[in-house]
């Protein structure tokens, strides 16, 4: 038997530069790209029509079991007296208790995301004593359904802390086993109040699975700042440079000048990447100070429709706006640094292999009527087309049928 190589054309593509092109998919990588109508007509190609060519979004915070996307509307429960992790766990525990079945809302929220144009993903996913690894093990059934549509990395997130919930250290052990990527941790100081303590178990699993590292810190002010020093330290002592990220570093955003730029510095050299999603209720990193120093910035829609915010479209190009929006940004480079958030530099984080429109990269991407990035940005076009490995996958948010 000999092996079929699959050759998929397309004509007519509008590159970020506004450049035209036209380009043959083999085996689901980019074969030659060339100038619009270059080369031998070719009758069964797909003729894209000038439409803007993007790589597919990358979707790099997520929480793919505790979203109520498709199921019954929850009403947002208000923390007693201002935000408090800690209670915002119990409103969800007591709302997911009531919620329709984990592999039907990941169901629906994946497919949200697929068809808005992500198609790599990292899912944190709770490991808790309460919970034990049954999260794990339902989000690891779904990833395996969906694996011909999407890329998905697993985090074992540690929602109800690691010291102060005795057993969650063997259960991040376990989960890892079981197939999770990445290693969670959540705000050292303020929920397990021993930050060497959560670090050590949280690095030490990373290392015995040789497994990433991706922490969530909502700690602001100092007490956030130091956090992510301790992080960026031990990333370094680990040798662990390019397989660290804080998501949220609220304290990034609300500290003077001089310490962030200190933080910039120290974050660009130990490749530790910030995951932020603007928030609109907080300060955020300072998306651009912080690319400027060299950090990777990169997004994820976080929680959609969940026990923590009734927000969230699962639409990577709507974050990207956002990004710009509370960024400041206005002019065109500032528009294309908030899509590199969402693309290329989430795709860096994420260690993405063959990530970009080049030749031998993946052929994913999102065609959709705009002029250039820029116009995309604003313009939020919701008429786009996916496309995983040459092959189209979802039209104007829908799947479509393999
Ligand atoms: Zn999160």
């Amino acid at each position: 038997m000999t092996a079929q190589t699959s050759n998929i054309h397309f004509t007519n593509a509008r590159l970020a530069d506004g450049s035209l092109v036209d380009f043959t998919v083999t085996d689901g990588r980019f074969g030659a790209i060339t100038p619009a109508g270059s080369g031998p007509a070719m009758p069964d190609a797909v003729d894209l029509a000038g439409q803007l060519v993007v790589p597919a979004f990358v979707e790099g915070h997520i929480h793919l079991d505790t979203s109520f996307y498709g199921d019954a509307w929850r009403p947002h429960i208000p923390c007693t007296n201002g935000f408090d992790v800690r209670e915002r766990v119990a409103f969800q525990a007591q709302n997911l208790a009531a919620a329709a079945p984990m592999a039907e809302r990941a169901k629906n929220q994946l497919e949200l995301c697929i068809g808005n144009g992500s198609l790599s993903m990292r899912s944190h996913v709770m490991v808790d004593a309460s919970v034990g690894l049954s999260h794990v093990e339902t989000i690891l059934a779904v990833r395996e359904k969906y694996r011909d549509l999407i890329d998905i990395q697993l985090v074992a997130f540690p929602q109800s802390g690691i010291l102060s919930s005795p057993g969650t250290a063997e259960l991040l052990d376990e989960a890892l086993k079981l197939g999770c990527d990445l290693v969670g941790g959540l705000d050292p100081a303020s929920f397990d109040r021993d930050v060497n303590g959560h670090l050590d178990v949280v690095f030490a699993l990373a290392g015995k699975h040789g497994a990433g590292v991706d922490i969530h810190l909502h700690d602001g002010g100092t007490l956030g700042l130091f956090q992510v020093e301790e992080i960026a330290a031990r990333t370094k002592a680990l040798g662990m440079q390019g397989h660290v990220v804080v998501s949220h570093a609220y304290g990034l955003g609300d500290i003077p000048a001089d310490a962030l730029a200190k933080a910039g510095a120290m974050l660009a050299a130990t490749g530790v990447a910030i995951m932020t999603n603007a928030p609109g209720n907080h300060a955020f990193p300072p998306v651009a100070a912080l690319r400027q120093a060299g950090v990777t910035v990169f997004s994820g829609s976080d929680n959609i429709r969940d026990s923590w915010w009734p927000y969230g479209d699962g639409d990577m190009l709507s974050r990207a706006n956002m990004i710009g929006y509370r960024s400041g940004f206005y002019e065109d480079h500032e528009l294309e640094a908030a899509f590199d958030v969402v693309s290329h530099a989430g795709a860096k984080a994420l260690r993405l292999k063959d990530y970009g429109l080049s030749v031998g990269a993946r052929v994913d991407f999102v065609a959709m009527r705009a002029q250039h990035v820029p116009e995309a940005v604003v313009a939020l076009p919701k008429e786009r087309t996916v496309y995983r490995r040459g092959k189209a996958v979802a039209k104007n948010g829908t799947i479509l049928a393999s």
